[in-house]
């Protein structure tokens, strides 16, 4: 679904990324972490082409991301994702924040778009929230209707970007849910997330990544019980 090669990037003289090549299969999970600093909102925020990167190749879905902007539109319709911060619209209902793209990117009816918006809240557990706003819901209620939103686009892959790590304690197991289901449900995911439980329990892969570089790369059972770089060892040893 997604192929990375020899991808590097900088912000002025900073090297961001550095020489990044990762491969995600159809329905592949990959859990991707690292300390702070070390280039994983940067790397997911380059699928969808939110970033700019200056060397290397990135395909999605067959797809070369190039500066062909009606292109980077083709990508982005495919791609779903979602942030820390949610980053739904305030002044939208919480049915018309997932009606909004489908109906003007799609150009779905809206009828068949309410239709989607439905089921998709229904599937994360909030559709009697839909005519409240976003500010009338908890966070962990707000992060389950971006990943709604995010999937009445039907995308082919879906991003996350530490979606549970804003939230308040006992709101993390009900996005964790979420994301669990989708997992069960063939999405192919890659997400990055400090929440250890959650990539044993999902992840294909877990990738680890240190100042701009990629340097494990195992299957979760390996990469937890004995990872071989001194840095993963390290950070393991800090977050577990
Ligand atoms: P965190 O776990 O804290 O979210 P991260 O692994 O997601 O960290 P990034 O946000 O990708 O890290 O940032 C990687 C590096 O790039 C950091 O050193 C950051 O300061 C730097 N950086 C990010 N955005 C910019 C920017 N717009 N201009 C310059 N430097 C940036
Ligand atoms: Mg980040």
């Amino acid at each position: 679904a997604v192929s990375i090669r020899g991808l590097n990037k900088w912000y002025g003289a900073f090297q961001v990324l550095r020489d990044i090549n990762l491969d995600v299969a159809t329905g592949e999970k990959i859990i991707l972490c690292g300390p702070s600093g070390s280039g994983k909102s940067t790397l997911i925020r380059c699928i969808n082409r939110l970033e700019i990167f200056q060397a290397g190749s990135l395909t999605v879905d067959g797809i070369k991301l190039t500066d062909d902007l009606k292109r980077i539109d083709d990508v982005r319709r495919e791609v779903g994702m979602v942030f820390q911060h949610f980053n739904l619209f305030p002044h939208l209902t919480i049915l018309e924040n997932c009606t909004l793209a489908p109906i003007h990117v799609r150009k779905l009816p809206k009828e068949q778009a309410v239709e989607t918006a439905m089921h998709f809240l229904k599937r994360v557990r909030i559709p009697e929230q839909a005519d409240k706003y976003p500010g009338q819901l908890s966070g962990g209620q707000q992060q389950r209707v971006a990943i709604a939103r995010a999937l009445c686009m039907n995308p082919k892959i879906m991003l996350f970007d530490e979606p549970t790590s804003a939230l308040d304690p006992e709101m993390v197991q009900e996005v964790l849910e979420t994301m669990v289901e989708l997992a069960r449900e063939g999405m192919t995911m890659l997400c990055v997330t400090h929440e250890m439980g959650f990539a044993r329990q999902v992840a294909d892969r877990v990738v680890f990544m240190d100042r701009g570089e990629i340097l494990e790369i195992a299957a979760p059972q390996a990469f937890f019980a004995a990872p071989q770089h001194p840095r993963t060892q390290l950070f393991l040893g800090q977050i577990l």
